[in-house]
């Protein structure tokens, strides 16, 4: 697949499959959490899919578009967990074998539901991209086909929970999505540009992992260490695919560090009835950051990606709830 395949109408058609497979997730507004920022603001309850975590929907569309060679040799790939479960889950779908390398450091957890899927779980690396060059290793070894984070067909899939959402709320005003490989908030962004071209979309990063943040800064590609705690924003460089369609779409991107990380994962505990992982509440710390600086009219919404919080997450959230 090119680039130029990254249409609205392929964004169609990958939600004629996902939807046969997964229920629409729903977009709420919750009272406590609208008081807390002091503005009405909608929740994509991306937590609620199989997995846990919006990515399975780039797993099932990918389940159901592998080539001859895929079906026949597997799939691997690494992560530091929900493209793992994604995967896992699509290769299950699709009788396929799958193989996911993640760095030695990845949360117990997520390991667990990995395997729990049915695929072989590998540890590797101390980082995302020392896994991903030993997944690489792998598949040239082994005949696996390597699955790309920012395969398109992944960018695809993910692109339907922004269909979703768009149609949902037609008038949004500003959208806050996280950012960690930018599949997300490419799908967003194509999604914006034909259903809602008033939109703003902004992406939101971990101070502590910022890759993709200078990459769009800079209009090149750039590497950062990735010292955030939030597993799933835990990228070390900008994806050529992904930040080419972020480049002229994004309207703005935006820095948080991991306590604000912490706070807004306290908030949708306390106020939205929600377990959220660091990077599940990464968009709401970016909407609460942005405060009133929030351009534009229309309503705000933030996506909160992933249920998948780590053992240490669910402490400090609890330790944060009881001062609270
Ligand atoms: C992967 C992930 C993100 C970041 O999405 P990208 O498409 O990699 O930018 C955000 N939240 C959760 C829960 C994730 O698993």
């Amino acid at each position: 697949m090119l680039a130029t395949d990254l249409t609205f109408d392929a964004i169609l058609a990958a939600a004629e499959i996902v939807g046969r497979e997964l229920p629409a997730t729903p977009l709420q507004s919750h009272p406590l959490l609208d008081r807390a920022l002091g503005r009405p603001v909608l929740v994509k309850h991306e937590n609620v899919l199989p997995t846990g975590a919006f990515k399975v929907r780039g797993g099932v569309h990918l389940a159901a578009r592998l080539e001859a060679a895929e079906r026949a040799h597997g799939l691997v790939t690494c992560s530091t967990g929900n493209h793992a479960q994604s995967v896992a889950y699509g290769a299950r779908l699709a009788g396929v074998r799958a193989t996911i390398v993640m760095p030695a450091g990845a949360p117990a957890a997520k390991r667990d539901a990995v395997r729990a899927l049915g695929a072989e779980v590998v540890l590797a690396g101390a980082s995302l991209g020392e896994a991903g060059e030993h997944a690489r290793a792998l598949a040239a070894d082994t005949g696996a086909s390597f699955v790309c984070p920012t395969d398109e067909r992944i960018v695809l899939g993910h692109a339907t929970a922004y269909l979703e959402l768009f149609g949902q709320a037609p008038e949004l005003g500003t959208l806050f999505v996280p950012v960690g490989s930018g599949t997300g908030a490419a799908g967003a962004c194509l999604v914006r540009d034909t259903l809602a071209p008033r939109c703003r979309v902004v992406g939101v990063q971990s101070a502590a992992a910022p890759a993709g943040w200078r990459s769009w800064r800079a209009g090149t590609i750039e590497t950062a260490a990735a010292t955030t705690r939030a597993a799933g924003l835990a990228t070390t460089t900008g994806y050529p695919r992904t930040q080419a369609v972020l480049r002229d779409r994004l309207d703005d991107f935006v820095l948080v560090d991991d306590d604000a990380i912490d706070a807004a994962a306290g908030l949708l505990a306390t106020c939205a009835h929600t377990l959220a992982e660091g990077a599940g509440a990464a968009s709401l710390a970016g909407a609460v950051a942005a405060g009133d600086t929030v351009h534009g009219s229309g309503p705000v919404a933030v996506v909160c990606t992933g249920a998948n919080a780590s053992a240490d997450e669910i402490a400090r959230l609890a330790g944060s709830v009881a001062a609270a």
